[in-house]
């Protein structure tokens, strides 16, 4: 067993009252993990909570219903008692106390015991116990390997295993990233075998689009998607940017653009989409890649950010306008080898 994974199995046998959290607009590996881990504690007994930021997007709510999860941005009081009360945190997919948002103080600020579970790349050290895996395809990956490990896979059952289905199936793009091995598929039996139905998962996450989402997505496809190829060959790169009052006029919500920046991906010949929205808190990046181009540095060292090697998030404190033009003025250097 790997020495950190000893020290996360006592750090469970020794504590009593858990509280998972993790990282701003959860996404499908963020409530997967947070979700599931929930479930398997329970099942082993212990006393458990689930605190987020804020809520996820309608698609992949649902995967928390059995939680009684508290989300800060409505319920600051009751997730500070949550705080308070707990004697050890769990952070699950997420490499930087920043990326809680609001929640920051109260990890920073934590009297009882400190565990993240993560797959990005460079995470902070403030945890008693780190378990990162970069190459792991998911958070909900890792949470299983975890628990085999621990020699503790009796307490997977059919609702946590439907949480854990969520998160590995998100974050590989439905099983296609590098990120997928044999092991990914391997633990994908094992969950269908503990009574799942994967193809329910499967039309729950991606066949409930709102008909403003896929409008969305139309316009910006068609009226907003920038190919600098076109001008530079040297650059196989796509952008969209959307504003405040573009996403308004479709009536946005949160999560309707997920999955936008891997479009632009899947245009012949590109390398590298950035998305670009212009949020209530300010510009939100979003970067993609393949094969020789990464985007992690290049998220963290100009736009605030990071995540993994070919996919990372960032913002910019500057306005749209400015921002393109810093990224039009760096955007070469994801091709210096
Ligand atoms: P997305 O573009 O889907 O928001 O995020 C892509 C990846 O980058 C995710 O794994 C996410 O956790 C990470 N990421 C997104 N925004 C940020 C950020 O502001 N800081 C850091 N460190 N990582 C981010
Ligand atoms: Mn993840």
């Amino acid at each position: 067993m790997l020495p950190s994974v000893t020290s996360l199995k006592q750090l469970l046998s020794n504590s009593h009252r858990f509280l998972i959290i993790t990282h701003k607009s959860p996404d499908g590996d963020a409530v997967g993990s947070a979700s599931a881990l929930y479930f398997l504690l329970k099942n082993l007994g212990c006393q458990v909570e689930v605190v987020l930021p804020d809520s996820p997007a309608p698609n992949i709510a649902s995967f928390l219903d059995g939680t009684d999860c508290l989300f800060y941005d409505s319920n600051p009081q009751l997730v500070e008692q949550r705080f308070k009360s707990a004697d050890c945190l769990i952070g699950l997919d997420f490499n930087a106390v920043s990326r809680v948002g609001d929640l920051q103080h109260l990890i920073v600020n934590f009297e009882g015991k400190r565990i993240l579970i993560d797959h990005h790349t460079e995470p902070e050290d403030f945890a008693d116990v780190l378990i990162s895996d970069v190459k792991c395809s998911s958070t909900c990956q890792l949470v299983y390997e975890c628990f085999e490990e621990m020699g503790m896979l009796h307490a997977l059952d059919a609702r946590s295993a439907r949480c854990l289905y969520l998160g590995i199936t998100t974050d590989t793009g439905s099983f296609r990233f590098p990120s997928v091995t044999s092991k990914t598929h391997k633990i994908i039996a094992s969950l269908i075998e503990c009574g799942i139905d994967q193809w329910l998962i499967h039309q729950e996450i991606f066949d409930n689009n709102s008909m403003d989402q896929l409008q969305l997505r139309g316009f910006a496809i068609s009226e907003k998607l920038v190919l600098l190829n076109r001008s530079t060959p040297s650059l196989p790169v796509g952008y969209i940017w959307l504003t405040r009052t573009e996403l308004e006029r479709f009536n946005y919500q949160p999560g309707d653009t997920e999955g936008l920046v891997n479009t632009i991906l899947s245009i012949e010949g590109i390398k590298a989409g950035v998305l670009i929205q212009e949020k209530k808190e300010g510009i939100k990046m979003s970067f993609r890649s393949k094969d020789d181009v990464h985007v992690n540095q290049f998220a963290k060292k100009y736009f605030n950010g990071g995540g993994h090697v070919y996919a990372a998030g960032g913002h910019s404190p500057d306005s749209m306008d400015v921002t393109i033009s810093r990224l039009l003025s760096l955007i070469h250097e994801l091709f210096i080898p």
